[in-house]
């Protein structure tokens, strides 16, 4: 065994990969994930390793990054940092969401990027991987700071963008408040209405249906075609979900379709617990009414919820735990506690949630568990649909969007399964993901020639 655990032809890159990216710790994390299940891979066709697909995967084509000044309410000047890595363009366009969170930094933009290149590919969608996004923090700045940091931000973002070069997307604090700011100045820089260049539009203009729905909706897509394999279902299922943004706020709505029962969700101050059910419409008035914090939910709900403040939601036992907030909220004894209070079942809406150490707790106990990259692609997927709507200038019904969501869904669902059994680990969602996804995307760079 090497010493990252990893087949020898690999060691040495991640060893590279650790060097020429210091300090870039969630980028190494996502790596060595990748890494970790391509020994079967490699053991098959040694050609990847030695032509350098591999090596060449883990390099960025391209890594913008950029000062945004912009002006505050008080007429002070903030200076914030852009980012965009345009990781992988074999499969298609450069395709990833923008984040705007103070902890926004290069490595965080690099395992964003990464994990991104595979998702896309495990789709079978004609998009490559990229990510992007600010150090920015729109908590508590009002509409007009978020636009004229948004304007400034695209000022200098918009040279590298294209429908057929990079086409980014929303994340954790970008929503389609956001996205109207950037489209519309790089409308009136570019002076072309070129739809195709953002997804994730408002619905009057460009926008699709489902795509705000589409990350939570395919998550949960995804978990009840993994249940369907045991012959079970959501009906009657105790469920946590974390966050209450966007993915969470559409993966509790279609678990309370499909049966489950919610019984919380938080943000970074905490989380409530609701044994009747988390109230989409109570979320949704908090977080895009009011801006507010999840703290609120109990007083708004007016009866039998209550609000625990800095503590972790997965200290509470469920059957189907969802984390959909953000990387690392996981933790290897939050996986234990999980495991002891009979969960089942554990699907990725965020990327990255679960540490190494809680996704191996949950391999040795049983656990089925998908991966992001598997289980939130729907979102991306949906913009692709989005971008397939404004190069036909089409639109189709909120039905018809949301019932191809749950077909590609279903398809990755059966890829992952198809491809862990191929390489001799059936039930293992990371294995059939991560080999899937780069199978694809491998074929394309070998036929692409050293590009
Ligand atoms: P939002 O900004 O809409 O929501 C993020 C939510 O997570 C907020 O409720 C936020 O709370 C909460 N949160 C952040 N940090 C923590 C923490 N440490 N503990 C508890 N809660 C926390 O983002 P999205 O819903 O869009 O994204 C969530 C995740 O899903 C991210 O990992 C993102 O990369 C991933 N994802 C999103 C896609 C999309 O289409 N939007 C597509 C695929 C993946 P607070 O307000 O307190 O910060």
């Amino acid at each position: 065994m090497t010493p990252n655990g990893l087949h020898e032809k690999l060691e040495e890159l991640y060893t590279e990969v650790i060097r020429r990216n210091a300090g870039e710790n969630e980028f190494h994390q996502a790596v060595h994930e990748v890494l970790d299940s391509l020994g079967p891979v490699v053991a098959k066709h040694p050609e990847f390793a030695d032509t350098a697909v591999i090596r060449r995967l883990c390099e960025p084509e391209r890594q913008i990054i950029f000062r945004v000044p912009w002006i505050d309410d008080k007429g002070a000047v903030q200076i914030n940092r852009g980012f965009r890595v345009e990781f992988n363009s074999a499969l298609g366009p450069f395709k990833g969401g923008l984040r705007f969170h103070p902890s926004v930094y290069l490595g965080i933009v690099k395992f964003l990027g990464f994990e991104q290149i595979f998702k896309n590919s495990l789709t079978g969608m004609p998009i490559g991987g990229g990510k992007g996004g600010s150090d920015f923090d729109p908590k508590g700045r009002s509409d007009g700071e978020v636009m004229r940091f948004c304007q400034s931000f695209m000022t200098e973002l918009y040279r590298h963008l294209g429908e057929y070069t990079d086409v980014p997307a929303g994340d954790i604090g970008v929503g389609t408040r956001e996205i109207g700011y950037m489209f519309g100045q790089y409308k009136r820089i570019t002076n072309r209405w070129e739809s195709g260049v953002f997804t994730g539009k408002g619905l009057t203009w460009g926008g699709s249906q489902v795509r705000t729905e589409a990350t939570g909706y395919g998550t949960v897509f995804f978990i009840d075609q993994m249940l369907r394999t045991k012959g079970d279902s959501f009906d009657g299922k105790k469920v946590l979900v974390s966050g209450s943004g966007n993915v969470a706020i559409y993966a509790i709505e279609k678990i309370h379709q499909l049966g489950g029962t919610v019984v919380g969700c938080s943000d970074s101050g905490g989380y409530i617990i609701d044994e009747k059910g988390v109230d989409v419409e109570v979320l949704r008035e908090i977080k895009e009414v009011r801006r507010g914090r999840i703290c609120d939910y109990v007083d708004l709900r007016a009866g039998g919820a209550s609000f625990v403040a800095e503590h972790s939601i997965w200290d509470v036992g469920c059957d189907i735990a969802v984390p959909c907030a953000t990387q690392n909220e996981l933790s290897g004894d939050q996986a234990a506690a999980l495991i002891k209070s009979g969960c089942k079942v554990v699907a990725e809406g965020a990327n990255m949630p679960c540490t190494p150490d809680a996704v191996k707790l949950f391999a040795e106990a049983g656990v089925m568990f998908a991966p992001g990259k598997a289980a939130n692609a729907g979102g991306v997927a949906t913009s692709a649909l989005e971008m397939q709507q404004n190069a036909s200038r089409d639109s189709w019904t909120f039905d018809e969007t949301e019932e191809q969501l749950a077909e590609i869904m279903r398809r990755i669902h059966d890829r992952c399964v198809v491809t862990a059994e191929e390489y001799g680990q059936p039930g293992n969602y990371v294995a059939g993901a991560n080999i899937a996804g780069f199978i694809r995307v491998a074929d394309a760079m070998s036929a692409l020639g050293l590009v």
